[in-house]
């Protein structure tokens, strides 16, 4: 690729790592992301919804008009503690840290192969494609950015291309994710009856002893190829002589299929309503399903790959993400990587061949001539 500059992609990512960005506190690395699309002549939108949940920074869309079917990338902009006093150790192959810190190559790999991919193209006028980029906030901590982007305001100022890629896969770059399931969070809280255990107990209604019925009939574990669940917490606390009449119990359930997912909440109710009408039934949404809507995107970024020498392959992932909510949005999402390994530890460290490919087939896409 003529004119790739090395250096130029690991200098921003050395300005991106230099900037102490944990989730909620992204201010400063928002800043210079504005500056540098700003500096390329590119269009900012802030989607200010940080207040909802107590951050400091906004959502940042950015656009780069070009021609032919647009594409949209994104990345998150805060890092797992402890990032503060980061001491990068550069090595041939890889970066890390000094051990006393996380890297922060989650997500600031993702954000410099954007970044640099667009820098690539603007500064060496290649006809390229609409280019549109979204860098969220909060993504470590339940994807706080993703989830309350108030999209109809967005709609208003820009309208980002559907077909997208998050780039933030943990591991090589030879992975295209565009698979994951959606997750919830449910609690039971049911109700008995108290009386004394030991003196009058066929007045009593165990609530320990209904929950232990309930469980022993649900789908836990693994349920099929595609969904699991969990109970992991049990909740009941009585004197040895009272028959509780309160548990409340929770777990979690993830499955490909929605439908699937919430048809299985729905049996575990039905369980539990067959034993006692007197029980209460929550459920939270973690995070959506990522199913992509077209597999067409999906080859043409594994051809890119290809076009640089990287055989990537289509896998499935089992955890979510941003783009689990953009997918949710109704865009066709797909997660690529940047190298970036033991991620959310000390001993964090990204590999520069595959940041470097990342970039590359990236440009390889965008570029039209
Ligand atoms: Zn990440």
């Amino acid at each position: 690729m003529k004119d790739f500059e090395r250096e130029k992609l690991l200098e921003i990512f050395e300005d991106l790592l230099m900037i102490h960005s944990p989730s909620c506190k992204e201010e400063k690395v928002a800043d210079y992301i504005i500056n540098f699309v700003k500096e390329l002549g590119g269009e900012v939108y802030l989607d200010e919804s940080q207040d909802k949940y107590g951050g400091n920074a906004p959502t940042i869309f950015a656009k780069f008009l070009g021609e032919g079917e647009g594409i949209t990338f994104s990345a998150h902009m805060d890092v797992i503690e402890p990032n503060k006093d980061l001491k990068i150790i550069k090595e041939d192959k890889i970066w890390k840290t000094d051990g006393n810190t996380t890297l922060g190559g989650d997500d600031k790999g993702g954000l410099a192969a954007i970044l640099y991919s667009i820098y690539y193209i603007l500064k060496n006028n290649y006809k390229h494609r609409d280019i549109y980029a979204i860098f969220t906030p909060g993504e470590e901590v339940g994807m706080l950015g993703a989830r309350n982007i108030n999209w109809e305001e967005v709609y208003k100022n820009m309208k980002p291309a559907k077909n997208m890629i998050v780039v933030d896969n943990a591991g090589s770059c030879d992975k295209v994710a565009y698979k994951a399931p959606t997750s919830y969070t449910f609690t039971f809280k049911i109700r008995g009856k108290s009386a004394h255990a030991g003196i009058e107990p066929e007045k009593g209604i165990s609530a320990i002893m209904l929950a232990a019925k309930a469980i022993s009939q649900f789908k836990i574990l693994r349920i099929d190829e595609f969904t699991t669940a969990n109970i992991s917490n049990i909740n009941s606390d009585f004197p040895t002589n009272v028959v509780p009449d309160y548990v409340e119990f929770s777990g979690e359930i993830r499955g490909h299929d929605k439908d699937h997912v919430l048809e299985i909440l729905e049996e575990y109710q039905q369980i539990v309503r067959n034993l006692t009408e007197d029980f209460e039934f929550e459920k939270t949404l973690d995070y959506p399903a990522l199913v992509p809507s077209d597999m067409e995107f999906s080859k043409e970024i594994i051809r890119s790959y290809k076009n640089i020498g990287v055989d990537a392959k289509e896998v499935i992932i089992g955890g979510g993400s941003d783009a689990n909510f953009f997918a949710d949005e109704g865009f066709n999402s797909l997660i690529v990587g940047v190298g970036m390994e033991k991620v959310h530890t000390k001993e964090e460290y990204l590999v520069l061949e595959d940041l470097e490919n990342t970039s590359r087939a990236i440009i390889d896409y965008l570029k039209l001539d």
